[in-house]
């Protein structure tokens, strides 16, 4: 069993310090239990959250422990009833080749459906986050102008194109200009490049009915664009970040919190934080059937980026979080 542990929390960036990769004995399930062989691992930004030793909505993964991250993985050895060799399950066993899982915490895929890296790309967590936070807290109206950043991962890219099924103009932000053609293959009605250093202008320029729906994955400049631009009663669903997540200090003021805060008030919009579980039993159900009809007739196309071996984990996980990535990052550990 390769894994790769937390070997020290990061101060800023993280960097291969942070982590040891060890081979360890493959574990032994006991009753009710599964031994498992990792096909996939998910790579996620929320997993620099993780290696902090801060209170969150999630605990920290402890130093000396296994990385965590979702995963598709092959039942090897079953001593549940349930489960059987060979079937290909999703679960969370980490940065690591193999592990041991209670039956009832891994859940059964079905490899004629869809591809099984999809179970936690566009069908899993991340196409989940889009659809739940864009139709719960974004409202997309017919006509209206939805911005998105980070548009060419898995959370943005679907909500650009769900905004679209749903009739609203999407206009999608993505780091060089590779990203922003493949953008504008997905549908994007319009597709910036913010290093573009007339970034500002340029959103400015594709807005000019303003924006009614801006879901917030990355905060820094492309926030400070966007901000100005916002319609009354427009909707900010904040889903991530990830311009800030390896920020060790708050930056140089002035402190322009008050007209933020004036911004809300003047335009009433509605800014609102989540965290993609709290809409597992309103809206799961739900988005697996559209999700799925959706990507069957074309609307809804998604791009993975698939990184060889668990050694290079630590490596693409950095690349995840400066923009490196071009799609759904996936590290592919075992054959399928
Ligand atoms: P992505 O694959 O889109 O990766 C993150 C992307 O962010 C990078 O590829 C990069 O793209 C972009 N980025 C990085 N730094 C900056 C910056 N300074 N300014 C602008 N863009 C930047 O990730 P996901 O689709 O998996 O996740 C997107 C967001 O959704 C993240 O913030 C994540 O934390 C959040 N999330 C939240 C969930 C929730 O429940 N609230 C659940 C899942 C994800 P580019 O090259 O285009 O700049």
């Amino acid at each position: 069993n390769t894994r790769v542990l937390l070997a020290s929390r990061p101060h800023g960036e993280p960097t291969a310090e942070n982590f040891t990769i060890e081979t360890a004995p493959v574990p032994q399930p006991a009753d009710g239990e599964v031994l498992l062989r990792t096909i996939y691992l998910s790579l996620d930004p929320y997993m620099r959250g993780r290696m902090n030793d801060a209170k969150s909505y999630a605990a920290p993964v402890e130093v000396g422990a296994v990385m965590e991250g979702g995963t598709v993985a092959e039942v090897v050895e079953s001593r549940d009833p349930s489960l059987v060799p060979g079937d290909i399950v999703l679960c969370g066993l980490g940065w690591q080749t193999h592990g041991v899982l209670p039956a009832n915490q891994v859940r059964k895929l079905d490899p004629s459906r869809a591809p099984i890296s999809t179970a936690v790309g566009v069908l899993g967590m991340p196409g989940f986050t889009a659809y739940a936070g864009l139709l719960e807290i974004g409202r997309p109206q017919p006509g209206e102008t939805v911005v998105v950043a980070a548009a060419a991962g898995p959370v943005g890219s679907a909500v650009g194109q769900i905004a679209r099924i749903k009739g609203a103009r999407a206009v999608g932000i993505a780091g060089g200009p590779e990203k922003v053609a493949f953008l504008r293959e997905l549908g994007f009605d319009e597709a910036l490049d913010h290093r573009s250093p007339t970034f500002k202008d340029d959103l400015k320029a594709v807005v000019p009915d303003g924006i009614d729906v801006y879901f917030e994955n990355v905060g820094g400049h492309v926030w400070d664009a966007v901000l100005p631009r916002l319609n009354t009663y427009a909707r900010v669903p904040v889903c991530g970040l990830v311009a800030h997540y390896n920020e060790t200090e708050l930056p140089a003021g002035p402190d322009r919190t008050s007209r933020l805060m004036q911004s809300i008030l003047t335009k009433s919009i509605t800014v609102r934080g989540f965290i993609q579980n709290e809409f597992v039993k309103t809206h799961y159900k739900d988005f697996q059937r559209d999700a799925a009809a959706w990507i069957a007739d074309g609307s809804l196309q998604y791009k993975e980026d698939v990184v060889e071996g668990i050694e290079n984990a630590p490596e693409a996980f950095f690349g995840l979080l400066t923009g490196k990535n071009f799609g759904k990052l996936l590290v592919k550990v075992g054959d399928d």
